[in-house]
């Protein structure tokens, strides 16, 4: 800790958690480990298993910055304990991609797959809930990571997943940089497409590219230098995937000059790389072109600068572009020391990838086969399977759930008259038919908003939420009527269908109003008194239909 600098209190963590994302984000190692020092104590002090897991997940990008790689392994495996101990949200998806990030830094490629699948699991629930800075924040890091992970379609998908949540957010610094990283997601898989002979969609990628990096110059925001270098950088490599490479030439030397007097080693490697491509790309345009040596120069700096700094996925892609520079100028020999390079460090990393995506999509239809399951057995647990209503159980946790007093409810109990008969006289299937039938006339004709469950037998319940007892009555009668004027000749019964109906209701009241129970065996009552009454009637407390239904 620099002397003299204060420690942070517990409520200052969530500024201090954005200061030290920033900073990682940028490799701004001095900014990173100053933060990390003065939060020490307020992380530690936290007994929140969420603070836990970012207090194991910051630990273990400090072992990264300190390069000590015991440190990342007890950080990552702490951080994910606690993270066990969460409730899945964006915030646990945020930890995770963030996790994803140092063990891809940290080259275990497998742990940070799982990680990034977990990640993208959570952040996509959590897309539900809205745009949030952690939803973008964790966009961007799943981006990041699954470009490192060579899934370059992924990254892309999620730096414009990103760039939209950004868009909804207030901070115009994360619109920029998630343009930003946009634009480079596109540029790269742009290149990698054009290296593949798929020119077209090549050149409509770095299209977006250079749109986006001219979004980001729209914006009302100065960037760090280094940040602008970068975007100057990416646009320039973009015009030339869109084909401009005369006038992309320009800008990128003008970028690449001002990178190697102010940059950083990573972005120097990275400047080097683009215009290494650009002069690759003007060479193989401009027949015996004079510029492959160059091109060759910086691809040897750039390889230097991505091992220096750990990045071995463009480290080995300038392995890969310097063998192919030195084969077209005629050197073979060289041509096969750099190839023969990049194939012991590719050939088991590109098995080891696909065999991650096969497994990623496993999961994933897995977890889909998961959520169908539940959905199934939710569809078990509280459907009536003869008449596709709510059974008795879901309407137990609907009434639970209502609160009883601050409006009108009512309850209505509908029972078959002389079902029995039906089932004795014709058949169980006729008698199912009816139950059936009944079903369906009671939910045609309810009011909206009603709820009809199958309670019983041939028992249903019709919850009336805000219904005084007046209107309940009255939405009852209509339900009696609609199955005594149904047509049944079809199922050829001894008696047409009828029903009776107890209604009962609890007023909007400051008193303690009755538990549902109660109002359930009231309305019970009322349909005992209709059917002593000569079925075929509703019934309530306060009083019956004029001119009903005749026994
Ligand atoms: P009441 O007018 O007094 O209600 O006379 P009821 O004959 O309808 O008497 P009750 O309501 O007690 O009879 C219910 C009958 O419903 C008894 C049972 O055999 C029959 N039942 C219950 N569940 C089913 C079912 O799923 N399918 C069929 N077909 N019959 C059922
Ligand atoms: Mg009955």
């Amino acid at each position: 800790m620099a002397p003299g600098r204060e420690r942070l209190t517990e409520c200052d963590l969530d500024d201090a958690l954005w200061r030290l994302l920033a900073a990682s984000e940028r490799d701004d190692l001095a900014t990173f480990t100053t933060e990390h020092d003065r939060a020490a104590d307020a992380l530690d002090a936290s007994a929140e298993p969420r603070w836990i897991a970012w207090r194991h997940a910051l630990a273990a990008r400090r072992g990264l910055a300190d390069g000590d790689r015991e440190a990342v392994a007890a950080g990552v495996s702490a951080a994910r304990d606690a993270l066990g101990r969460c409730r899945p949200c964006g915030q646990i998806g945020l930890i995770l991609a963030y996790l994803a990030h140092i063990e891809v830094a940290a080259d275990h490629v497998d742990a940070a797959m799982m990680l990034a699948v977990d990640a993208s699991l959570l952040v996509e629930t959590a897309a539900s809930d809205g745009p949030t800075r952690v939803l973008h924040q964790a966009h961007l890091w799943l981006s990041l990571s699954l470009g490192a992970l060579d899934l370059e379609e992924l990254a892309v998908a999620h730096a414009l997943q990103g760039s939209r949540v950004a868009d909804e957010l207030p901070e115009v610094a994360d619109r920029w940089r998630l343009l930003q990283l946009c634009a480079q997601q596109h540029a790269e898989l742009a290149q990698t497409l054009h290296r593949r002979g798929r020119a077209d969609r090549a050149g409509a990628l770095a299209g977006t590219a250079v749109d986006c990096a001219e979004a980001a110059r729209g914006l009302d925001w100065e960037a760090e230098p280094g940040d602008q270098d970068l975007l100057d950088v990416v646009q320039a490599w973009a015009m030339a995937g869109c084909g401009e490479v005369d006038d992309a030439v320009g800008p990128m030397r003008r970028a690449h000059e001002r990178v190697h007097r102010d940059g950083g080693i990573w972005l120097r490697g990275y400047a080097d790389l683009a215009l290494a491509r650009l002069l690759t790309r003007l060479a193989q345009r401009q027949s015996g072109g004079g510029h492959d040596a160059e091109a060759t120069d910086l691809l040897v700096d750039a390889a230097g600068a991505f091992a220096a700094t750990g990045d071995r996925r463009r480290y080995r892609q300038c392995l890969l572009e310097l063998g192919q520079n030195t084969a077209a100028m005629g050197r073979p020999a060289e041509a096969l020391h750099w190839l023969e390079a990049y194939r012991a460090d590719t050939g088991r990393a590109h098995a080891r990838g696909r065999e991650l995506w096969a497994e990623m999509f496993v999961r994933r239809s897995r977890l889909r086969e998961a959520e169908r399951q539940t959905a199934h057995l939710r569809r078990v647990a509280l459907e009536d399977p003869l008449t596709g209503l709510g059974n008795r159980r879901s309407a137990e946790r609907r009434l639970g759930s209502m609160r009883l007093g601050e409006e009108p409810l009512s309850l209505a109990v509908v029972d078959i008259d002389r079902f029995k008969e039906v089932n004795d006289d014709t058949s169980h299937s006729h008698g199912d038919e009816v139950l059936r039938r009944v079903a369906d006339l009671l939910r045609e004709h309810s009011r909206t908003g009603d709820e009809v469950y199958r309670w019983a037998g041939d028992e249903f319940l019709v919850v009336l939420p805000t219904a005084t007892e007046g209107q309940a009555l009255a939405a009852m009668d209509r339900l009696r009527a609609a199955v005594a004027d149904a047509d049944w000749g079809d199922l050829q019964l001894p008696e047409p269908v009828t029903v009776s109906i107890g209604v009962a209701t609890a007023p909007a009241s400051d008193d303690e109003p009755p538990g549902w129970r109660s109002l359930f065996d009231t309305a019970d009552l009322h349909l005992f008194s209709a059917k002593r009454g000569g079925r075929n009637r509703v019934r309530a407390p306060g009083g019956r239909i004029p001119g009903e239904g005749t026994p």
